[in-house]
């Protein structure tokens, strides 16, 4: 959908409302859409407010960490004051549904906008930006042609040479999820018994912290989401650029399944009362104007085909990601956490 025709639809409903509302009621049955998000403020902020200035309708926005966002959606239940969940990662998105926090609301023009593979097959949630789990390798000590594979990631010649963050991290668990999916249990654990051989280090801190270790000489490669280094390439810390300046980014697995992907998403809440306008919102964030800045806001790239992406993306180049149905990510968690428990990756 255009965003003009956007534009229009959504004229049409606010207008047809305001003159089915008597005036002294107004300010009663003001039009609102109540968000939970575990992005950070100023990612969805700006977006929220040009919304409420396209449809008139006022969003009220609480953000949180992700996983206390659920627990607060699970012990407020039916009466919770929430009507979409907006959070990154498909494993949390899936844990959303399993919880039984979030309805199957997501209409056919959505589910439209949006890759099948970036959405849930039951109409639960589905994906507003996409980023990948890739290795950044350093210029000065590796040459991208002695890479190619996640799975080339546990051999030998890697020997305590790779940083990566701990396995309680939801990203870590997505990409061993997407390589039991591809692989199978047993392929993967093995390859998890060699990576953890790898590890240059006991796991500790995020992504970026990762980066820093590799620019500090601690390791040589690590796994991290692009759009930590998009941060950090683009911080006014100098010390945090240059860092991220020492490293590049390498797509794994470019001759077969494609780069490991994963979202941040939305869905609506089982207990939405403003279902409608929550529908409205998911709308306004797939138009192409809201991908674009969505996506650069964050350094992360569009869900919908064509959107313009950022400089710092395409310094990166192009890339064939992984084409697995993310929902598979979700069906694999506890498996994985558990391969990766065994593996020894604290
Ligand atoms: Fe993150």
């Amino acid at each position: 959908m255009k965003i003009s025709n956007l534009k229009t639809l959504l004229s049409v409903s606010v207008l047809s409302f305001t003159l089915a509302v008597p005036l002294n009621t107004a300010q009663a049955s003001e039009e609102v859409v109540n968000v939970y998000s575990a992005r950070k403020e100023q990612l969805i902020k700006p977006l929220l407010d040009a919304f409420t200035e396209q449809t008139g309708i006022k969003v009220n926005l609480v953000t949180s960490k992700a996983d206390a966002l659920l627990k607060r959606l699970q012990t407020e239940g039916m009466n919770s004051p929430a009507d979409l969940l907006i959070t990154t990662d498909v494993g949390r998105l899936y844990r959303a549904k399993e919880a039984g926090v979030v309805q199957p609301a997501i209409t056919p023009d959505l589910q439209k906008r949006v890759p099948m593979n970036l959405q849930d097959s039951e109409h639960y949630w589905l994906g507003l930006t996409t980023r990948a789990r890739v290795i950044v390798y350093a210029n000065d000590r590796v040459k991208p042609s002695e890479l190619s594979t996640y799975e080339a990631l546990a051999e030998p010649e890697w020997k305590k040479r790779l940083c990566i963050r701990s396995s309680d991290n939801i990203y870590n668990q997505s990409l061993v999820s997407s390589m039991i999916a591809n692989k199978g249990e047993q392929a993967t654990a093995d390859w998890a018994n060699g990576l953890v051989k790898n590890f240059a280090r006991k796991p500790k801190g995020g992504d970026r912290d990762q980066v820093k270790a590799v620019a500090a000489g601690q390791c040589d490669i690590a796994v991290i989401n692009t759009y930590y280094l998009g941060q950090m390439v683009n911080s006014q810390d100098e010390d945090e650029k240059a860092a991220g300046q020492s490293v590049s980014v390498f797509w794994p697995n470019q001759s077969d399944r494609g780069a490991h992907v994963n979202v941040s998403g939305v869905a609506v809440t089982k207990a939405s009362k403003n279902k409608e306008n929550a529908l409205k919102l998911i709308a306004f964030l797939l138009s192409d104007e809201s991908q674009k800045w969505y996506a650069e806001a964050n350094n992360e790239y569009p869900v919908i085909d064509g959107v313009a992406i950022s400089q710092t993306l395409k310094n990166w180049g192009s890339f064939k990601s992984d084409a697995l149905n993310l929902s598979e990510l979700g069906k694999h968690n506890l498996e994985a956490v558990r391969l990766m428990d065994r593996a020894s990756w604290r």
